[in-house]
């Protein structure tokens, strides 16, 4: 028999009988989309578990940030993290904003605060900051930053489901937070994604942003794009919700188990979580000491069958559509860090695998 390859991550599955069921009353009804039922139940039941007063269901996590950008009228600069994955960087550059970047503080990863501040100039008109694998920013000093200096603050908190900054959830935070609810994230409704927002209007501009401006038959609020959601992923959110708690458990007990064998050895960092939050982790990042390092113990992974992910890799002011200041901080960490496997299906005796492979490969200096 062929040897199962193990992936950076699985997508957890709810039972496929669950999900059939939902299926056969998306067939009764024969609705699709358009704010269907289901869709409408998931955004209820998120703003319940998040205690946010509205979310608005998006086809993925890069629309609601395009969306973010749009609705808060953000033009000219945009400052933001050098280390994200290429859509927090993106969006900015498709919604015809220049990206501003400011390193990173070398333990927490996230935007360092301290020199936001020298990156503003009159054009700047915005902040998008990533809670990077799911560790809160500094939130308070951004939101003061932003409010002295008139800016909009948008945090990517693709990695935060179940994140709570000081006892809340951090999708409260910013003037509006955006998620991701990708195949590979900690919950998942295959594609999807959600802006989660306090504001009454900014709600009711999202409804007609993410269908066309649409305000009923032939009349029209403003520019809109495509960016609903269906109920068929609807479903998926609905069905894995239940499963939810018991996930994110389980991750907390691998990355446990984790964290005690690698305990032992030198030469491993590890990004320093905000002492404010409760981090549910989305991925297993570990920093070595230098890249060749990274490539010796990634290569023998690699040829026992094991695929972590350089995440995230390359720096993201080393793209070639942007301007490119170097980032030293940003530079380094992201050619010294790599994500292992961690998933819902993960067994213990993969990890112990895992875990052999480098601690053998960490012996030799
Ligand atoms: C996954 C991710 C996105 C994009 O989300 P999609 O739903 O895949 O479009 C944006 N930012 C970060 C930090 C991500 O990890």
């Amino acid at each position: 028999m062929e040897k199962k390859k193990i992936y950076v991550t699985e997508p957890f599955l709810p039972p496929l009988d669950e999900y059939t069921d939902k299926l056969k009353s998306i067939w009764q009804k024969n609705r699709l989309t358009n704010d269907g039922p289901l869709v409408q139940e998931l955004e209820e039941k998120l703003a319940g578990r998040f205690d946010v007063d509205h979310v608005l269901f998006l086809n993925n996590g890069t629309t609601a940030l395009q969306i973010a950008i749009n609705i808060l009228g953000l033009k000219g600069e945009i400052i933001t993290t050098p280390f994200s994955y290429v859509a927090t960087t993106s969006s900015i550059v498709w919604e015809n904003c220049k990206p501003v970047f400011v390193d990173i503080d070398s333990e927490t990863l996230n935007i360092d605060p301290a020199k936001i501040e020298e990156k503003i100039t009159p054009s700047t008109t915005g902040i998008i900051a990533t809670h990077v694998f799911g560790n809160p920013c500094d939130i308070e000093k951004i939101e003061e930053l932003a409010s002295r200096h008139n800016l909009k603050v948008i945090f990517d908190a693709a990695h935060c489901f179940g994140t709570t900054y000081k006892g809340a959830s951090v999708f409260n935070r910013g003037d509006l937070s955006i998620t991701s609810f990708h195949a590979t994230k900690v919950f998942q409704t295959v594609e999807g994604g959600a802006i989660f927002t306090g504001d009454d209007k900014v709600a009711e501009r999202v409804k007609y942003m993410r269908n066309f401006g649409h305000d009923g038959f032939g009349r029209f609020n403003g520019v809109g794009i495509n960016g609903k959601n269906s109920e068929i992923h609807a479903a998926m959110g609905l069905c894995n919700l239940k499963y939810i708690d018991e996930v994110m458990e389980v991750r907390r007990e691998q990355c446990q188990y984790y964290n005690s064998r690698l305990d032992q050895i030198t030469g491993i960092t590890y990004q320093k979580t905000s002492e404010d939050a409760c981090v549910i982790p989305a991925y297993y990042p570990i920093i070595f000491k230098s890249e060749q390092k990274l490539l010796r113990v990634m290569n023998a992974l690699e040829s026992s069958g094991i695929s972590p992910r350089r995440y995230f890799y390359p720096s993201l002011n080393l793209l070639d559509y942007v301007e490119g200041n170097s980032m030293p901080v940003a530079e380094d960490v992201s050619v010294r860090i790599l994500c292992l496997p961690l998933f819902h299906n993960l067994k213990r005796s993969e990890q112990d695998l895992i875990l052999e492979i480098i601690l053998k490969n960490m012996d030799l200096e």
